[in-house]
């Protein structure tokens, strides 16, 4: 892909949008046209299953432009994740233009255009619900009902941000800018259409994303805007925690994991995600927020290296203070594994009243909390049992990032290390080599077996 083109390339004197209004108050806007000449949108950046979604509803006589992330990150010079399209044709009539293709959703129906892995998003022009027609339904200001149809002016003043308010036309592969999108492109700024606090109010999930998308671009978020998050924060406890898990995924892992956690915590949205987890970091922060920041920069660095993260491991992170929180109390009355069991049912069952976590998550995260206990316990067969566990890849990470945050647990680490890069036979001498491991006379091993402490819970 050529490289970026937002500084310089957008002519300014483009991107001026005018706006007006009528005698009864609504919005008249014209649109800036940007020609192909222009611009640095070109078909060799897009998707070719974009391509040809656009092209067929074209062809079929509707209108069609990809809009959204797509549009933002070509003239950002970044690749886009994925390509979302806009069209004056109804959820109905997407479909039956595609043999391959899915309605889906209630709150916000779209269509899902499938070509093997890639789906391609096609939704119908949306409008404000005091315009357009369909079903739209508010509640003490949200929305709880996004279906409300209307035209390409219409939607692009109901987007949330003006970058992404940007649409690329199959016709003649121009640009329309509605709302002054290019501009903050250069500026790189973030603004929100319209009033902040009522765009917040319609839809909480909006504070997450101007957060993500200050992060991912690095841009500035715009000051009322800003502001407007503070105060409205509290409002995520509105929202659906299924839609909430969805969004966490997005904030976390697309490469700017570290950016994301720090906004999150700056403008106090951690708190509605995170509430435990948020609590611990104001009162023992000094353990804990070097913990989620490292980890934070290795699950950047991973993707950054094309290499798989699991939101297992990521949740296990970030819920780790609570947990171990936990385990300092129960391990007065019972074992650690216990404690760490516990704690984990506990922890989740808070969890889950904020932010959904299906099983597929939750049960592997349980299991790296509960193997930082077992990686301490080295005798005889087990470290070879451990080994061939399918989360030990997983909890050894995650016990490197406890030591590397400060707790005492190096010699433990480099036990392991070693251990991995041994033949039978080393790994033999390593588990011989350990203290009260060595072969041992007959009548010493019929005594008691002393267990060393568990380092879990020691002094940090
Ligand atoms: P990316 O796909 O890179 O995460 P994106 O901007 O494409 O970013 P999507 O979630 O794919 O984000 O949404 C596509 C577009 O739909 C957005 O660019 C925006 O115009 C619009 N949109 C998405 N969510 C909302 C929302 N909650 N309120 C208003 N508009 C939204
Ligand atoms: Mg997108």
């Amino acid at each position: 892909m050529r490289n970026g083109c937002a500084g310089g390339i957008i002519p300014v004197t483009l991107i001026s949008t005018s706006i007006k209004r009528t005698e009864q108050g609504s919005l008249i806007s014209t649109p800036t046209i940007i020609p192909r000449a222009e611009h640095s949108v070109s078909r060799a950046d897009i998707s070719e299953n974009a391509l040809k979604v656009l092209y067929r509803l074209n062809k079929a006589g509707f209108e069609a432009y990809l809009v959204g992330g797509g549009v933002r990150d070509l003239l950002l010079g970044l690749h886009p994740k994925d390509f979302d399209v806009a069209t004056n044709a109804s959820p109905e009539e997407v479909r039956a233009q595609f043999r391959n293709c899915r309605l889906i959703g209630r709150r916000f129906r779209l269509a899902h255009v499938h070509f093997g892995r890639e789906i391609i998003e096609v939704a119908t022009f949306r409008a404000h619900h005091d315009q357009g027609e369909g079903e739209g339904r508010m509640e003490n200001g949200l929305i709880l009902r996004d279906n409300v149809f209307g035209s390409l002016e219409d939607d692009a003043w109901r987007r949330d941000f003006r970058i992404n308010a940007l649409y690329y036309n199959i016709a003649d592969f121009s640009l329309v800018d509605y709302t002054g999108g290019m501009r903050d492109l250069q500026n790189r700024e973030l603004h929100i259409i319209g009033d902040p606090v009522t765009r917040f109010r319609e839809d909480p999930v909006r504070m997450l994303r101007a957060i993500r998308f200050a992060a991912k671009l690095d841009f500035q978020l715009e000051a009322n805007m800003a502001q407007a998050i503070m105060e409205q924060a509290e409002r995520l406890s509105d929202v659906p925690a299924a839609r909430l898990f969805e969004e966490v995924l997005k904030l976390f892992m697309h490469g700017h994991a570290l950016r994301t956690y720090e906004l999150m915590r700056e403008y106090h949205l951690f708190k509605y995600l995170f509430s435990e987890t948020n609590a611990l970091l104001d009162s023992h922060g000094a353990y804990l927020d070097p913990f989620i920041r490292q980890a934070m920069i290795n699950t950047d660095e991973r993707i950054q290296a094309g290499k798989p993260v699991t939101p297992a491991f990521l949740f296990a992170v970030l819920l780790w203070g609570p947990v171990r929180r936990r385990v300092e109390l129960l391990q007065e009355e019972m074992s650690v594994l216990d404690a760490l069991r516990t704690a984990g049912d506990e922890v989740v069952s808070e969890m889950v009243k904020q932010v959904t976590l299906p099983k597929r998550f939750s049960l592997p995260m349980r299991e790296i909390w509960q193997l930082q206990a077992r990686l301490e316990m080295r005798r005889g067969k087990r470290p070879w049992r451990l080994l061939e566990n399918r989360r030990f890849r997983a909890a050894y990470d995650f016990m490197l990032l406890r030591e590397q945050v400060g707790e005492p647990l190096t010699e433990l680490c480099q036990w392991w290390t070693e251990f991995q890069e041994e033949d039978e036979d080393g790994q033999q001498r390593l588990i011989h080599a350990l203290p009260g491991n060595r072969p041992r006379r007959k009548k010493q091993a019929a005594k008691k077996k002393r267990v060393a402490p568990s380092t879990l819970i020691n002094n940090t």
